[in-house]
């Protein structure tokens, strides 16, 4: 992917390659806070030399694109909950799945908790100076048990039927599962009771083969997860010990893009 550094106005500049905001990078063995996301959780997952050359060498990657539409159904969905929230009735989604004992919750910080930019669901690990964060699509309530439901929206294009059965069959669904685990885990260090039942709010464009004519519509299929928060932990001192290290960890050998990097340093490209 070719990216180019522009500023607000779309004017191209210099792209610096390394971080300049100090509070980004952390030092090995800092004892001052530093705040980790979701997403960089989810990065070390999946490299955990990737994540250490971001945090700690401040090596910044290079910048992806937007997802407007997705984050469009995203808004939408977020006005429909919250209208929902307002009279403390349940989705029409939630209804139609036989689950109209659910309703969105109702807190003080819900914003905040769906602001994954500056707030999120927030909780200091163990006692050490890794503060966790992650911005929630929206927190559900079990009325019949008073616990706690994680959400999270989708939006997809499929030209497979979307089912229960089918859906985590792919392995790019992983971090799908991981992502409701770790709010859950969030919420739970933050003393609330959590629900082993989470959703995934599935929006799947349908081609119609009739013409855009200027209209989508999707299909809105509710997807089950039970949460796993058991390797949770583990994974979190890992992922310190890592950035503790004073040297990388080994790269991932199905990366296309070390691949790639590797070749050209080879070549002296
Ligand atoms: S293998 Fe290399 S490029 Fe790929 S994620 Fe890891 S460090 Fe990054």
């Amino acid at each position: 992917m070719i990216s180019l550094k522009r500023n607000k106005k779309g004017e191209l500049q210099k792209a610096p390659g390394l971080r300049t905001r100090k509070s980004s990078i952390y030092t090995p063995n800092q004892e001052k806070d530093f705040v980790i996301s979701r997403g960089k959780f989810s990065d070390f997952l999946t490299c955990p030399r990737c994540f250490y050359i971001d945090r700690v060498a401040g090596i910044i990657s290079p910048t992806p694109p937007g997802w407007t539409l997705n984050a469009l159904t995203d808004t939408l969905l977020k006005d429909e909950f919250d209208e929902c929230r307002a009279k403390q009735k349940s989705h029409r989604i939630l209804i139609e799945n036989n689950l109209s004992h659910i309703v969105p919750f109702q807190h003080d910080d819900i914003d905040k908790w769906r602001n994954s930019l500056h707030y999120g669901l927030e909780a200091r690990f163990k006692d050490t100076n890794i503060i966790l964060k992650g911005g929630v699509d929206d927190v559900w309530i079990n009325t019949k048990t008073d616990e706690l439901v994680v959400a999270d929206y989708k939006s997809q294009q499929s030209n497979f039927e979307v089912t229960q059965e089918t859906y985590f069959s792919s392995p790019f669904k992983d971090g799908y599962k991981k992502q409701l685990d770790f709010y859950a885990y969030l919420l739970m260090e933050m003393d609330f009771n959590v629900s082993k039942d989470s959703y995934l709010y599935i929006c799947n464009a349908i081609n119609q083969n009739k013409g855009f004519n200027g209209e989508m519509i999707f299909d809105e299929i509710l997807i089950h997860y039970e949460i796993d928060t058991s390797y949770i932990d583990q994974e979190i001192q890992n992922m310190i010990n890592v950035l503790n290290s004073d040297k990388p960890p080994q790269s991932n050998e199905s990366c296309e893009n070390c691949a790639y990097a590797n070749k050209r340093s080879e070549l002296n490209l």
